[in-house]
Parts: structure tokens; C-alpha cells; sequence
């Protein structure tokens, strides 16, 4: 082992060949930085691009970045880099980005990136101390929950490994699976990839320093000025409600930790304090609990838990024994988000039953977690339910198995209906839980049904391409819907909505957009849009850019970028540069906030020439960048660029993707980069390649 200091990478990269048992170290290209971007490079120079997921040719690469495990705040995120089995027509270049602390593990076993490559005989786990790997054998572990299997792997490793594992879900080789870190940290999507290469598990420990380049106090006073800029989960920068020591408050603000509120199950219970701004008590501020299952949660609320190097830690740790005893199921829950709120769209009627969101909240993530589920933002609800109220499975499954489904306890909203029907999906049984698992164009086909069905009608949600919207026009109008068609997958981004749903008043915003991105129509009031303009597409292009980043560097999307922040005196606004100079003073390159966004740019294009190689595509925005019929819809009928209303114009949509193309240097009828752009952003190596597949001239 080198002696040399590892300021940020180590410097070196793991492969693991499942086929062969071959264990060999690569070199890491710092000049990719780290996660996405060394995934896509590795791809592009590895993976023939019409591989398919289960393919023995895939390979899966897990790449936090230079920051994870150096304690730079909220920089324990990973990328997980592979072909996805939820996209459509092909499986397509895309990443998972989970949680936890597999990234500073794996930095502290000597490693920057994993590549996974070929397919075991049998079922295996890898496991990693420092130096020393090993390939072992899964096959008592292979059909167990991800809970157990984890507790097995870390009982037969090292109680201090990370251990990331898939459930019966990945094994069955269900596009709707994950894989899941430290109990509920999930990468969506790939669990099968990890089945389909019999590869069950991954436990990860090491004891080796990341040193810092920047001297310690530089380095101290670069991490509280760091702190200072954050606010709740989702950078939300001021208070739920009315707070003496707030300015303004917003309903969407998921700062709650308030006077008055208490973590009501842990023990002895703890009283949130008054002064959550101070950066000691910055933990009390997020309680995402409370904001997606509501006030009662605080009466079950423990504590929080969250990745690595994370002072917001936004999964509550709920403890409900009640629950636990009426449905068979453990007394505490750890998850967040999607996991906690998604398992009440199986219910339509719930809103008769608002009581019951937290015990199906309860019992849906906790085996959706064991099976290793995916609901990919609620697709696979709206899909099941959509496909109920609309009378498909009805006519389409058999009378025995349609009469065999749960339907009177999903009308009745009780949660042990999962029960029943999860498991059937997670195990493929029968037509409804063989076909739920695919993606949701794969099961439209299968039933014959035409996949515009889904996609003009607002209940599905489903946009294009295999993946549901994610923050589209109902949070940020023509940036979120072009923002949706830049990646494979949803683009998992969130630099955009944190802004817009920051809690605070236009005025403010404003503001901030005018010293960011030089003007004030950058940004728009949700559901008063404006049309489309240069200054948007400009915002989005950062957007593009930071997100990727984020995925480079390891950080946490729900908390970066920091143009903004909870300092009314400096009428809120933050300071851009924050990543740049963290990455700067971890790894003695120097870099601005520019000079990142190129490298984020640069990342996103390499994903996008390979992707148009995968296609066969000269042509993107007529392939690959295909917004649904239902962002052009309103309910009321109401005409775009009116208020109230998030409903889109085709024409500006249109104008949207031209002028973000032309900015961004591409040629703006096709989406695709021009040479001179591949020149600018130092992708060359790619221009011979697409030349001679007729991609481009
Ligand atoms: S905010 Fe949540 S997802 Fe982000 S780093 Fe913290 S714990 Fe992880």
C-alpha cells in the first residue's frame, strides 16, 4: 500500500471479474473526477452500446467521488453506473444514486470506484477489507430479504462492514428492483442487473485515512461556512410556520423543527429547541416524517438517520409498536421520502381513511425494502391502480387470479393487501405480478396497451422513455419538462425545485436569479409561468450541469447547490462557488465554479453520444427527448401562462429545447453536440466513433 497522502482519490480503482474470479486495481481517471462521469467513461470505452442489462456484458461501476469520506458535508452520495433495465425500447446508459456509507467505505478500503463485471457460476458476495478480496458464496444467503442477508453478510464479514445487498426482487431479475445500503439507502433499478450476475451482496470495510490538501483551519472555516449555507432538507431556507426568529414562513419548507414539537418516541422523548438556525442543532430542523405522513408522526418520531458526513439526516427513524403488532412487522421503520410516502398511492380511497397513512406507510416500505422492491416514484402504484379503476385487470388477467387479488382491502384501505400483492410482483406470480415488475412500457405492450394511453393522461405521470416525471412542470415549467428528457431515466435532479420550493417569496427569488444567472426571468412563481426565454434555459444548463456534478463529486442533490441560503442579511443569497472551493481545498486542484460545470457538462454529453450510439440515433430530439401529452393538459381547461394553472404550450416547449440546445452547443433541430462543441468540452475520442456509425458528419 502506497504511503503517498490521497488527497480526495485514492487513486486507484477495484475489478472485480465475476466470471473469471480475476481481482485486478486500475488506475483512477481523475480527469473524469469521479461517479457518473468515470461510469460513463469506463463504458464508453468498455461496453459494446447495444449490451442489455442482463447481458454478461454489462457491467455495473460504483463510483462515489473525491469529496466522499472526507467529511466535506452531505458528500456521502454514490453512482452506480450501468445499463438500465427500466428504459425504453433498449436498456440504456443510466445510474442509481444511493446513500449511506458504502462510498466512504469503499474510499477508506483504498478504492475510488468498483467495477463489477461478468457473471458468477453460482451466487456470491464480494467482500472487501482494505487489500484483501474475496469472491464468496451467497447461496445460503441467495432468497433471503435484504434485511436478513445484510445482517448474514455482516455477521460472516465484520459488524463495521457496509454491506449493500438485493432482495428476491433483484434476483428474479425484476427491472423494479434495488439494491440497499445500511438497512434503507436504495439505488433504484438495478437490483436485477446485480441478480442477473448472481451477485447477492457487497460488504466493504477498510481503516485507511483521505487526507485533505488545505491546511486544517482553512479547511475547518471552509466546512462552517459550508454549514452556514444549508438549510432544512431540499435546502429549504426558511420555516414551515410563523417562527420569531424567520422572516417568512411557506408551507412547503421542510424546516419544521420548531418550539413546541417533540421526537415523541425517543427515550427519554426530546424536545426540539428553539434556535435550530444555530449549525449544533441543525439536525432538529429536517423531519421528513412529519412531512410526508404529518403531525402524528412526531409522537413516533425517534430520531433521525442519514448517510455519511450528513448533518441534515433526513430519514426519520419512526418507532410504532402498535402497528407492528397488528400487521406482523418490526416496531421501527428507517426510510424517507419516496419510501415513505409512495406506498399510500396503492390507496385511492385513503382520503377516507387519512388515519391510515402511517401504518401503510409502515408496512409498504418495510417490505418493499425486504423484497427489494422499486416503485420507481410511484409508477408501479399509478400503474396498478390506474390499471384497477380503469377496468384493465379486470378484462385482461384470467377470473381466478382476478377474483385471488386483494381489491376489497385496497377499497378498504387496509395495509395488509402489500401483503398479498407485493409479494406476488417481487416473485413475478402470475400475469398482474409478472408484468407490474417490468417497466411500464414493457407491460403496456404485453396487455396491448398503447403506451400514449399512459402518457396523455395526468393520472399516470408516466413521461417517456420507461421512466415517470420527476419534478417537471408542477415545480419549475419549461426547465423541468426539458430537464426530464436529458438523461435516460428520470433525472433524479433536484438543483431546480429545491430553488423553487426554497420557501421563499418570488421577490426573493428573483433576486437570487438575477445575481446568479444575470436576470430576474430566470425563475418563475410556480403555476404562474412565464414563456420560455434565454435566462431559463441558461438556469437549466446549470441545473444540467450541477447535477451531474453532484453525481461526480459524491454530493447530496437534495442539499446542493448553495446559491442560496437561510441569511435573510444577505437577502438570502449563497454563494455558488461552494463546491469548487471544497473540491479546491480537498484536492489541491484548483477549479472554479465554472470549471466544474464543464465537467459536468462534459459528463452529461459523453452519456448522450453513447446513448446515441445505443439508438443508432442522429437525431435525439426526434428519439430520445419526447415530453408526454399531459404536461399540455389542465383539468380546469385553463390556458398556458395562466395563473393557477402549470399546464405547458407546445410552442414553447419547443422554443424551450432551442434555445437550451443552441446554448449548450448543439445543433438545435437534432439535439446533438456539434464537433466543435465535442472539441470544446475535450470529448475528441468520441467524434471518430460516431463519424463512422453515420451519427454525425
Ligand atoms: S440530506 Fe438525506 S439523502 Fe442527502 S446526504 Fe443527508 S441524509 Fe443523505
Amino acid at each position: 500500500m502506497s504511503e503517498a497522502k490521497k488527497y480526495g482519490w485514492t487513486g486507484q480503482g477495484l475489478r472485480i471479474n465475476l466470471t473469471t474470479g480475476e481481482i485486478t486495481k486500475v488506475p483512477t481517471q481523475k480527469d473524469w473526477i469521479g461517479g457518473t462521469a468515470l461510469g460513463y467513461k469506463i463504458f464508453w470505452d468498455e461496453v459494446p452500446p447495444k449490451t442489455q442489462a442482463f447481458d454478461e456484458a454489462n457491467k455495473i461501476v460504483i463510483a462515489p467521488g473525491p469529496l466522499t469520506g472526507t467529511g466535506a458535508v452531505c458528500s456521502g452520495r454514490t453512482s452506480v453506473t450501468t445499463m438500465y433495465p427500466t428504459t425504453y425500447p433498449i436498456h440504456e446508459i443510466g445510474s442509481a444514486h444511493l446513500g449511506g456509507d458504502l462510498g466512504a467505505k469503499m474510499k477508506y478500503a483504498g478504492y475510488d470506484f468498483i467495477v463489477i463485471e461478468g457473471k458468477a457460476k453460482e451466487p456470491v458476495y464480494v467482500y472487501v477489507n482494505n487489500d484483501d478480496v474475496q469472491i464468496r458464496k451467497a447461496n445460503h444467503i441467495w432468497g433471503e430479504g435484504t434485511r436478513r442477508a445484510a445482517a448474514l453478510i455482516n455477521q460472516e464479514t465484520s459488524p463495521t462492514a457496509s454491506v449493500t445487498v438485493i432482495g428476491p426482487a433483484g434476483e428474479n431479475l425484476l427491472p423494479m428492483s434495488v439494491i440497499i445500503n445500511a438497512k434503507s439507502h436504495t439505488g433504484g433499478g438495478i437490483g436485477g442487473v446485480w441478480g442477473s450476475k448472481n451477485l447477492k451482496g457487497l460488504a466493504i470495510d477498510g481503516d485507511q485515512p483521505i487526507h485533505i490538501a488545505a491546511d486544517k483551519e482553512e479547511w475547518e472555516k471552509l466546512v462552517n461556512r459550508n454549514k452556514e449555507l444549508l438549510g432544512a432538507l431540499t435546502q429549504t431556507v426558511v420555516s414551515r410556520y410563523p417562527h420569531p426568529l424567520f422572516e417568512y414562513h411557506s408551507l412547503n419548507s421542510r424546516w419544521s423543527g420548531m418550539p413546541g414539537k417533540q421526537w415523541g418516541a425517543a427515550n427519554p422523548p426530546i424536545n426540539v429547541p428553539l434556535d435550530t438556525r444555530r449549525l449544533s442543532k441543525m439536525a432538529f430542523r429536517t423531519n421528513a416524517g412529519e412531512f410526508f405522513l404529518g403531525d402524528r408522526e412526531w409522537a413516533r418520531h425517534v430520531r433521525n438517520n442519514g448517510c455519511f458526513a450528513c448533518p441534515i439526516r433526513c430519514y426519520p427513524v419512526i418507532k410504532d409498536t402498535a402497528t407492528a403488532a397488528k400487521y406482523n412487522v418490526h416496531p421501527i421503520t428507517e426510510q424517507t421520502c419516496g419510501g415513505l410516502l409512495f406506498p399510500i398511492f396503492f390507496y385511492p380511497n385513503l382520503k377516507n381513511h387519512p388515519e391510515r397513512n402511517i401504518e401503510i406507510a409502515i408496512v409498504g416500505s418495510q417490505l418493499m425494502d425486504d423484497l427489494g422492491l422499486w416503485c420507481n416514484y410511484g409508477q408501479l402504484q399509478r400503474d396498478m391502480i390506474v390499471m384497477y379503476q380503469d377496468g384493465y385487470w379486470k378484462k385482461l388477467l384470467s377470473k381466478e387470479e382476478y377474483d385471488s387479488l386483494p381489491w376489497k382491502k385496497i377499497d378498504d384501505v387496509d395495509a395488509s393487501a402489500m401483503q398479498d400483492f407485493l409479494p406476488r410482483i417481487a416473485y413475478r406470480k402470475g400475469e398482474f405480478g409478472k408484468w407490474l415488475g417490468e417497466t411500464t412500457p414493457v407491460m403496456l405492450d404485453h396487455f396491448g396497451i398503447p403506451v400514449k394511453t399512459w402518457s396523455d393522461d395526468h393520472r399516470t405521470l408516466y413521461w417517456s422513455n420507461g421512466h415517470p416525471k420527476h419534478h417537471t412542470n408542477e415545480d419549475d415549467g419549461q426547465l423541468g419538462c426539458v430537464l426530464n428528457c436529458m438523461w435516460n431515466r428520470d433525472p433524479m435532479a433536484h438543483a431546480h425545485v429545491n430553488f423553487t420550493r426554497s420557501g421563499l417569496p418570488i421577490k426573493e427569488m428573483k433576486h437570487i436569479a438575477k445575481v446568479t444567472w444575470g436576470d430576474e426571468s430566470a425563475v418563475d412563481q410556480i403555476g404562474d409561468y412565464t414563456p420560455t426565454n434565454t435566462y431559463k434555459m441558461k438556469r437549466l444548463q446549470w441545473v444540467i450541469a450541477r447535477t451531474e456534478l453532484h453525481n461526480m463529486l459524491g454530493l447530496c442533490s437534495w442539499m446542493a447547490p448553495w446559491e442560496y441560503c437561510p441569511d435573510e442579511k444577505n437577502q438570502y443569497v449563497g454563494d455558488p462557488n461552494m463546491e469548487a472551493k471544497i473540491f479546491s481545498a480537498v484536492t489541491g486542484v484548483n477549479k472554479t465554479g465554472d470549471d466544474l460545470d464543464k465537467d459536468g457538462i462534459r459528463a452529461w454529453m459523453l452519456q448522450r453520444v453513447y446513448t446515441m450510439r445505443q439508438l443508432g440515433s442522429s437525431n435525439m430530439r426526434k428519439d430520445h427527448d419526447l415530453v408526454p401529452g399531459w404536461i399540455y393538459t389542465d383539468p380546469k381547461d385553463r390556458k398556458p401562462f395562466t395563473k393557477g394553472t402549470v399546464r405547458m404550450d407546445p410552442d414553447d416547449i419547443n422554443k424551450s429545447f432551442d434555445i437550451f440546445f443552441e446554448q449548450v452547443g448543439c445543433d438545435k433541430e437534432t439535439g446533438v453536440p456539434t464537433t466543435d462543441t465535442l472539441k470544446a468540452y475535450r470529448l475528441d475520442f468520441v467524434i471518430p466513433v460516431l463519424q463512422k456509425e453515420g451519427l454525425i458528419k
